[in-house]
């Protein structure tokens, strides 16, 4: 980068606006899993969009390329800049309006996920987007992932929770597509492209998203049962007894469970006895009455039907809690244990049990004695299957060994399955070079040619999603 593209920049921004203070920069060019480690000549925090948008201009002008970020918890290398310049949203965190009547909160990107639950719960609403990074992810590397987490079952992906979008355009332009409107049909739904765009089409600056009336009332269980086929089971009689009112519907294996009781302080078992998968389930109401005999009810007929071996209903809010954080500190466990090689993958509903049962064969058919750990979001068909080296096996070792074929393994039982190879993380750098081969030629040519259109100049995280 030139000195004067540098000198432009800085100028634009003012002094909270940039750095080039290696030791300020460092946190932000390695991702959360340590996994990619990065490079940039400046880090850009700009505090407005007309800021954005002046950044932006003077690299597309240049031809500078730019990585933006958010909370960098993103785990697919997305965030990571290799050289390009590091956009960081977070001091873009206003909440900008809430609008009650119309069940709507309108926010900047760099706004922390807490912190818009907090202003939503303060309007007497629910914003319901919920998962494990929620204290440092932003709602513009939200939508750029199009996130999903423990509540999509109910209430849908980032996909589903956005009204409307403010971005700038690779071009610098600004795009106020901040409409509050659940009806507008008028052309391409625009914003839908920049939801899972991760960065490729422009910067998201600010978002109007859905929120919900709050539940009054929530039942929580854990349940033990004997196979992922049961815990589809589970899942349909309890949606079908509680009349929809399954909020959140999470898979825990028995030796998951027995790594967060190791690693995490202050957690317990819910059950006496072990079995060998767990269905963390939810259900939320409107109404306080009858919310737990309801769970009961479903329960006790799934126990009749030999669906569920055990099962224990939250007596309390802290009980409640403690039985989500069994769920929502796994991947803490997961990373203090060491590493394994990670997939995000997801089938019909129906077809889990089998996607399982195909992926184990084949990861076993590769390295027999190697450990699965396996948990995820029934209600969505999601599985994290993360595959950890044999006892006593060094971790790296093993992945320079296994990772590629493991990984080849695991995403032939999804394609067998017409499923997803990225259900929830993103595409990123990690997923990049696999996937015209989980695409259709035509598919590849309508992603490029939306980039192109966008993007022409290829400023916008070119690393990141798509090649050429
Ligand atoms: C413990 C843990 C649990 C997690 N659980 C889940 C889960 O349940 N479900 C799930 O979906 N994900 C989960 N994630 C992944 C991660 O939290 C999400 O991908 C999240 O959406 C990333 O938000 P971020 O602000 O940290 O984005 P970053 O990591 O900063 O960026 C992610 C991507 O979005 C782009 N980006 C960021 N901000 C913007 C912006 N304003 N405009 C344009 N592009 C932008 C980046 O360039 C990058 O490509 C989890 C991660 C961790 C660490």
């Amino acid at each position: 980068m030139t000195p004067e593209i540098r000198d432009a920049l800085k100028s634009a921004l003012g002094p909270k606006g940039w750095t080039e203070d290696p030791s300020e920069i460092a946190p932000y060019i390695e991702d959360w899993r340590g996994r990619y480690q990065g490079e940039t000549p400046i880090m850009l925090t700009p505090g407005s969009t007309d800021e954005v948008a002046a950044a932006v201009k003077i690299c597309a002008e240049s031809g500078v390329a730019i990585t933006p970020q958010g909370g960098n918890t993103g785990l697919v290398g997305g965030s990571t800049p290799k050289g390009e310049v590091l956009l960081s949203l977070r001091r873009m965190n206003a909440i900008r309006e809430t609008d009650p009547l119309n069940d709507a909160i309108t926010v900047e990107a760099g706004c922390v996920l807490t912190a818009v639950q907090d202003a939503a719960e303060e309007a007497d609403r629910l914003f319901p987007l919920s998962l494990g990074a929620e204290g440092t992810a932003t709602i513009g590397g939200l939508i750029s992932t199009n996130a999903g987490g423990v509540a999509v079952l109910r209430y849908g992906m980032m996909r589903d929770l956005v009204l409307g979008i403010e971005a700038v355009l690779p071009d610098g332009r600004i795009w106020n597509g901040l409409r509050a409107l659940r009806k507008d049909n008028t052309g391409y739904d625009l914003k839908q492209l920049f939801i899972g765009a991760e960065g490729t089409l422009g910067v998201v600056t600010a978002a109007t998203l859905k929120v919900y009336p709050r539940p009054a009332a929530r039942a929580v269980a854990f349940a033990g049962v004997g196979s992922i086929g049961d815990a589809v089971k589970l899942l349909g009689m309890a949606k079908k007894a509680s009349g929809g009112a399954v909020t959140g519907f999470e898979l825990v294996p028995r030796n998951g469970v027995e790594l967060v009781l190791q690693k995490i302080d202050g957690t317990r078992d819910p059950l006496s006895e072990p079995h060998p998968w767990y269905c963390l389930v939810e259900m939320s109401f409107g109404r306080k009455e009858g919310a737990e005999e309801t769970m009961e009810a479903a329960l006790a007929e799934a126990f009749e039907a030999s669906v569920v071996q055990d099962a224990a209903i939250a007596k309390n809010e802290t009980e409640a809690q403690d039985f989500w954080r069994i769920r929502e500190t796994l991947p803490e466990a997961e990373k203090v244990e060491g590493g394994s090689i990670k997939h995000d993958i997801s089938s019909a509903v129906s077809l889990m049990p089998e996607l399982y049962e195909r992926a184990a064969e084949k990861v076993r058919a590769v390295t027999p004695d190697a450990r699965l750990i396996v948990f995820g979001h029934v209600g969505d068909g999601n599985l994290h299957f993360n595959v950890r080296p044999p006892e006593g096996e060094d971790d790296k070792a093993f992945f320079e060994e296994y990772g590629e074929t493991v990984r080849a393994a695991v995403h032939e039982a999804v394609g067998e399955l017409n499923g997803s190879i990225s259900a929830e993380h993103g595409i990123g750098v990690m997923k990049r070079d696999e996937l015209p081969a989980r695409k259709s030629p035509v598919e590849m040519d309508m992603l490029r040619a939306v980039k192109r259109s966008l993007d022409p100049k290829n400023i916008m995280n070119p690393r990141v999603m798509l090649t050429d």
